[in-house]
């Protein structure tokens, strides 16, 4: 561990979402917590990182030594499509915002989130952490891609002016509780459980966007928030480093599908409305990085982690992000 005399004050930007619930329930819930750690927990209520004056105050009202860095305007493909210019003005803002006064604040190390869509359209497979800037994103989300490259620009440039160890992590399809369910505007695993949820209520035809045919590298989201926590305490490059389960683990989105209807006891039809776009056929990624450091790091089975999502959203339909 980085640390002098055992303390820590731990800011998680974008507390409240997906990525933040998780790391928040294994810190406080599975007892990760260590002696001299505090850890502080940031919704967009408490600030709006897009500003520079309140992400000022909110660094003076924390001190953090240590900042995870998880605000971002996030969303799925089809909110993408519809709003490329916001994604990346809004990741722009709230990634300069956060690691300047990171900088400015004395922080001794930043990990910020980057994510595998990001990675060049036309590439080789799989896709690792050298590839990043090796040609244009997929056209879908140019405008999140570009921002979230410009963070490992940024932390680059923060290496070689300050000497600061600030890093980002690149994880590949997040889900779990606490999601976004929204079907509109939510990434396909939790939309669809959400779909097929109302589908099966309503005694109506299930639809999923564009062919079923894409395939992904889904990631439970509390393997997740245990990766983030050690990439905290132990990942001590600037470069950025692959979160991902095996290239061999990677599923269609029919696969998916099929599996929530077999864990939902949905009977009724499925179709698949081709006119919608695909997206990205796939973005397979190399975990061989993440193997070197955590040869032994254990994945949740996708099954139960589908299961688990499935039973979180009906407990807590009425509090859930829909
Ligand atoms: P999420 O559930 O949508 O959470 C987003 C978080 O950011 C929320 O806590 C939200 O706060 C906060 N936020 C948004 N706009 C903000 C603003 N203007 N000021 C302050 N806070 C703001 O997203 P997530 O899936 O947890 O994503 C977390 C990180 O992981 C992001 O950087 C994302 O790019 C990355 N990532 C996600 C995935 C994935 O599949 N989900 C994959 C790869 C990487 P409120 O809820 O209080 O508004
Ligand atoms: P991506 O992985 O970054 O492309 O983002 P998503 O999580 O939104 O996944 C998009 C993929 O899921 C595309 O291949 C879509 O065609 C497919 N998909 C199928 N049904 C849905 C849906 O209801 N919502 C979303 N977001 N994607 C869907």
């Amino acid at each position: 561990m980085d640390l002098e005399n055992n303390s820590m004050r731990v800011l998680v930007t974008g507390g409240s979402g997906l990525v933040g619930s998780a790391i928040k329930h294994v810190v406080q819930e599975e007892g990760e917590r260590r002696e001299g750690e505090e850890w502080f927990f940031l919704s967009s209520k408490e600030a709006n990182l897009v500003d520079p004056v309140q992400t000022r105050a909110v660094f003076e009202k924390y001190r953090p030594t240590h900042v995870i860095h998880l605000a971002a305007k996030v969303g799925g493909l089809y909110q993408h499509m519809r709003e490329n210019l916001h994604f990346l003005r809004d990741n722009l803002k709230i990634n300069d915002n956060v690691l300047q006064t990171a900088h400015e604040m004395g922080v001794t190390k930043v990990v910020s989130c980057l994510s595998s869509c990001i990675f060049p359209d036309k590439t080789t497979y799989p896709i690792d952490e050298t590839m990043i800037h090796n040609g244009p994103p997929h056209d879908s989300n140019f405008g999140y891609s570009h921002a979230k490259r410009m963070i490992d620009v940024q932390n680059r440039a923060y290496f070689q002016q300050y000497g600061h160890r600030y890093t980002a992590v690149i994880p590949t399809n997040v889900f779990g509780p606490h999601d976004n369910f929204n079907i509109e505007n939510g990434h396909v695993l939790t939309a669809l459980v959400h779909k097929m949820y109302k589908a099966k209520k309503g005694g109506t035809p299930m639809t999923v966007w564009g062919s079923g045919t894409p395939r992904r590298q889904f990631m439970f989201s509390l393997d997740l928030g245990h990766l983030m926590i050690w990439a905290l305490r132990e990942y001590n490059e600037v470069d950025p480093i692959i979160f991902s389960v095996g290239e061999g683990d990677e599923v269609s989105i029919k696969d998916v599908v099929e599996m929530i209807a077999e864990i939902l006891d949905f009977k009724g039809p499925i179709l698949y409305d081709t006119t919608m776009s695909d997206g990205q056929i796939k973005k397979t990624a190399s975990n061989a990085k993440l193997r070197r450091y955590l040869p032994d790091f254990t994945f949740t089975p996708f099954k139960e982690a589908v299961k688990k999502t499935c039973d979180w959203f009906e407990a807590n339909y009425d509090i859930a992000r829909t």
